[in-house]
């Protein structure tokens, strides 16, 4: 099959910056040498490019995981902008396929299944998605958020006033012209793309697979450092319509964190995170099929399985028990319906049922892994 025309724009901005920075980072740094300030400066604009594309383009947009105030949409569209990502309404709309869709190769417009390359950039290279290009149907909703628009419109002005704007500032600021356009410029931008462009690849392919096996989506702690946060994918594929992609409290989400930042000042709202329990279930459904799938292959192993499938549905009958009684103690307790006692009883109750499930929840693990 005919390979579709090249998207020259593309494939000049993404090889000049690269080549650049290749070449005029080791040079510079050889012949002059960055100072403190300039390297603290890039990695500040990495920041900011980064989480404007996590934070705004992709858990805010794309997935509406939370409502943001318009000064924070503000500076979210102004950050995705100077990444040069395309527009929030563009990139939202190519990213809602990507989950409706993922891994079929026809219509997902980074299917990983179509290989690293493509999934890194190469979907970007070429007039792939042409015929869709400006189907913006899936994104009605954001059509209705003028600073989306505003951004759409203006995108490619903006993406020059950032880019130009920023390196000229911090480069008469600190009188390093070159080094700010080496550093803010083409490094930061370097760095940034291919972060962003890390989670339609490397997330798809290298990681672990704890709440899902339906799609390619991995968790990788070490790209979620890359990704601020991203890196949680697999997670974030089954459970999209959570804020948060690392749910752990050691896991590396600065995503997540900013989110929760900004909504003690008020600028976010209306944080969206999955009942446990269904995280809960996915998990042990997911070490369930791998354990019946690893005995399948073994003819002596009936009893094992009956009894791994009958501790299996005790241990999810006391989850759904425990999460029961403790959405009971919360309603009683918002309606103060309850007397001291009572309270102190469901308590009780709530704290057993959970060491059980402890307990149990190890038994069936060994019992797993004995498989
Ligand atoms: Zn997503
Ligand atoms: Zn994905």
């Amino acid at each position: 099959m005919e390979k579709p025309p090249l998207i020259w724009f593309n494939v000049i901005l993404f090889s000049s910056t690269l080549l650049a920075t290749l070449i005029l980072v080791p040079w510079y740094q050889y012949a002059v040498g960055f100072d403190l300030l300039i390297i603290g400066c890039a990695v500040a604009s990495l920041f900011f490019c980064g989480l404007s594309i996590t934070a705004g383009y992709h858990r805010l947009w794309s997935h509406r995981t939370y409502q943001a105030h318009w000064s924070v949409r503000l500076v979210f569209a102004i950050g995705g902008a100077f990444a040069i990502q395309n527009s929030a309404l563009h990139w939202s709309s190519d990213h809602r396929i990507h989950h409706k869709f993922v891994d079929n190769n026809d219509k997902d417009p980074y299917s990983a299944k179509r290989g690293f390359w493509y999934s890194h950039m190469g979907w970007m290279l070429r007039h792939y998605n042409i015929a869709t290009y400006d189907d913006y149907s899936n994104v009605r909703d954001l059509q209705k958020d003028p600073i989306v628009m505003w951004q759409h419109k203006y995108y490619a002005l903006l993406a020059l006033l950032t880019n130009a704007g920023f390196i000229l500032v911090l480069g008469w600021l600190t009188d390093a012209m070159l080094a700010s356009l080496i550093a803010v410029g083409f490094t930061r931008l370097v760095l940034s793309h291919h972060f962003t462009f890390f989670i339609n690849s490397w997330a798809h392919m290298w990681g672990n697979q704890p709440y899902t096996d339906k799609n390619t989506a991995k968790d990788n702690w070490l790209l979620a450092i890359f990704t601020h946060g991203e890196g949680y994918h697999n997670f974030h594929h089954i459970f999209e319509m959570d804020y948060r992609n690392g749910i752990k409290w050691y896991h590396y989400d600065p995503t997540k964190w900013l989110i929760v930042l900004l909504s003690w000042c008020g600028l976010t709202t209306k944080l969206r995170v999955t009942p446990q329990q269904k995280i809960e279930q996915a998990k042990l459904a997911m070490i369930l099929q791998r354990t019946q799938q690893k005995l399948a292959l073994r003819q002596d192993a009936e009893e094992l399985k009956l009894k791994l499938l009958a501790e299996y549905e005790q241990l999810v009958a006391k989850l759904n028990q425990f999460y029961a009684l403790r959405k009971q103690l919360f309603e009683d307790r918002k309606r103060q319906l309850l007397k001291e006692y009572d309270k102190t009883a469901l308590k009780a109750q709530i704290k057993e049922l959970k060491q059980a499930i402890e307990l149990q929840r190890k038994d069936w693990l060994t019992l797993a892994n004995f498989a």
